[in-house]
């Protein structure tokens, strides 16, 4: 039996599925993977843009990459990895894979909403116009034209990053998605001025404290509403408990020897669970695994599951 075989065969008696996703799965959207070849990471500095304390001493620089990434993610389209994943979270499409799924769960450390964008467009049916209502006298929404919505495995996506498109206050406990760009005057004009990351995480442009995102609620200063290093990741007791119930686990576009995936994945293996990696680059973990699959998840999945691409 080929290992592909092999492992849609596993997947097919599993229960509960989890994934756990990283930069891979949005890398053939256009968005940087972090610390492999050309990783974003690279070329700056993780201490200087992506810490508290690298806030505190300059809020403009951090606004700026912050800002750019926004604007980046704005910019990019789910690929067909986010279609397959994303397909997971409705069980009556996960069924035509794993008839006997019970639950479904992707926890990502992406920022960039792609997941939650791709699901929602997946959940949210339009319903199609009624021509007796189409037209009301009164101009009024007729009410069977509700949007409908297709059942979902609940809180399916957990971003334990955070979303990237979230501005938090410094301050106060306010914090709310914002897709507004750019998100104002003073970093819409200095994103014009960088020509890729670099740019954003290196040029001094020291733009006032006024003049930075302001909080909606008491106008104190914002943040970026992502996990920074040093930070607690969200959801940790939940994805605890997902993790103690899965019996197959999805390693998608994150090196399986860093954390938290590595620790995730294991402790699949411990009880008695499936591990399936997906990555474009071997690491030193994989041979653990009972699968691997080298090469795009873009491609890769769509052909594991053609049923969900
Ligand atoms: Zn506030």
């Amino acid at each position: 039996m080929d290992s592909a075989t092999a492992f849609r065969e596993a997947f097919r008696s599993s229960k509960h599925i989890v994934v756990i996703a990283g930069a891979g799965l949005s890398a053939a959207s256009g968005i940087p993977t972090f610390r492999d070849g050309g990783g974003m990471w690279r070329s700056l500095s993780a201490t200087a843009l992506a810490t508290p304390e690298a806030f505190e001493a300059n809020p403009s620089l951090v606004w700026q990459f912050y800002h750019y990434r926004r604007t980046k993610c704005l910019e990019a389209k789910p690929n067909s990895a986010h279609q397959v994943v994303a397909k997971m979270s409705l069980p009556a499409q996960l069924r035509k894979v794993a008839p006997e799924a019970k639950s479904f769960h992707l926890i990502t450390q992406n920022v960039d909403r792609l997941s939650v964008d791709t699901l929602n467009a997946l959940v949210n049916v339009e319903a199609s116009p009624s021509s007796s209502t189409a037209d009301t006298p009164t101009g009024d929404k007729p009410t069977d034209k509700k949007p409908q919505k297709r059942p979902v495995f609940p809180n399916s996506i957990l971003e334990m990053h955070g979303p990237i498109f979230d501005v938090r206050c410094t301050a106060c406990d306010h914090c709310e998605e914002d897709r507004t760009d750019p998100l104002c005057p003073a970093l819409g004009a200095a994103n014009a001025s960088f020509a890729n990351y670099t740019d954003a995480g290196t040029k001094e442009i020291n733009i006032p404290l006024a003049d930075l995102p302001r909080c909606r609620a008491c106008g104190a200063l914002a943040r970026p509403g992502v996990v920074w290093f040093g930070e607690k990741p969200y959801y940790l007791d939940e994805i605890n408990s997902i993790v103690y119930k899965a019996d197959m686990c999805l390693v998608i576009g994150t090196s399986s020897t860093v954390r938290p995936a590595s620790t995730y994945a294991y402790r699949v293996q411990r009880h008695g669970g499936k591990v399936a990696v997906f990555n474009l680059d071997p690491s030193e973990k994989d041979e653990q695994a009972d699968f691997v699959f080298r090469g795009g998840c873009e491609s890769v999945l769509p052909s594991l599951f053609p049923e969900l691409a």
